[in-house]
């Protein structure tokens, strides 16, 4: 169920409370109505995540400019010119092409981009991303070519399950992802990882980014 209004300011202002500095709140708004959005808004919400393209258009429109849309699923290559006007960091970059895309895109339209790099390290094939080998091929090659984008790190998710051992397994590969991606570019220092069930274990780790959507705005059906 959808929280309530009270609920969703109430959680807002807990995860000011709990996360530690140097860890910014990415509030996960899919699937949820603008009207949840503002509430956040309201409450000091600024950075808000969207895994859907015409998803993240629409609320962009209909809601208050100085709002950074960070887009967290997987991206179409069709969908790319469409979200680089609203968007302020794609955190799920998880190939080459997609890369290179973003960045003729972004220069086209006179827009510096963010993006994070996905890496993938969960057990579930489904997930999307670059092994992190492949992520850090990726870097090395695009570090200097890149005209309209700034990589600023890295995002992962891990395994969805029980086994704490496993999530810290996984979130302890993808900060050791990212520090092989600092010796090539000191200044992607960015970790987003974390979710509602997991993000604690993702600050023991060194995330400086956690994406919460359940615990913010309640279940998604
Ligand atoms: C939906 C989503 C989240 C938020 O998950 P919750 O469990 O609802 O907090 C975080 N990251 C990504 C990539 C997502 O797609």
């Amino acid at each position: 169920m959808q929280n309530s209004m009270q609920e969703v300011s109430r959680q807002i202002s807990k995860y000011r409370g709990i996360l530690p500095q140097g860890v910014q709140l990415v509030a996960v708004s899919k699937f949820h109505p603008a009207e949840a959005v503002a509430e956040a808004y309201a409450a000091g919400q600024r950075i808000f995540g969207e895994s859907r393209a015409d998803e993240l258009v629409a609320k962009a429109a209909a809601l208050p400019d100085d709002i950074k849309w960070h887009f967290i699923g997987h991206l179409q290559t069709n969908k790319v010119r469409r979200i680089i006007p609203h968007v302020d960091t794609i955190q799920s970059v998880d190939s080459e092409r997609l890369l290179r895309l973003i960045d003729e895109e972004a220069l086209r339209a006179g827009r510096t981009t963010y993006v994070l790099l996905q890496v993938h390290v969960a057990a579930e094939e489904s997930k999307t991303g670059f092994t992190p080998d492949e992520l850090l091929q990726v870097a090395a090659r695009y570090a200097h070519e890149l005209r309209a984008i700034r990589i600023k790190g890295v995002m992962g998710m891990a395994t969805n399950t029980d086994d704490s051992d496993r999530i810290n397994a996984d979130f302890q590969a993808i900060a050791a992802t990212s520090q092989r991606l600092r010796q090539i570019l000191p200044e992607a220092t960015e970790i987003s990882m974390g979710m509602s069930g997991d993000f604690m274990h993702a600050i023991a780790h060194g995330a400086t980014m956690v994406r919460i959507g359940t615990d913010i705005f309640g279940s998604r059906y």
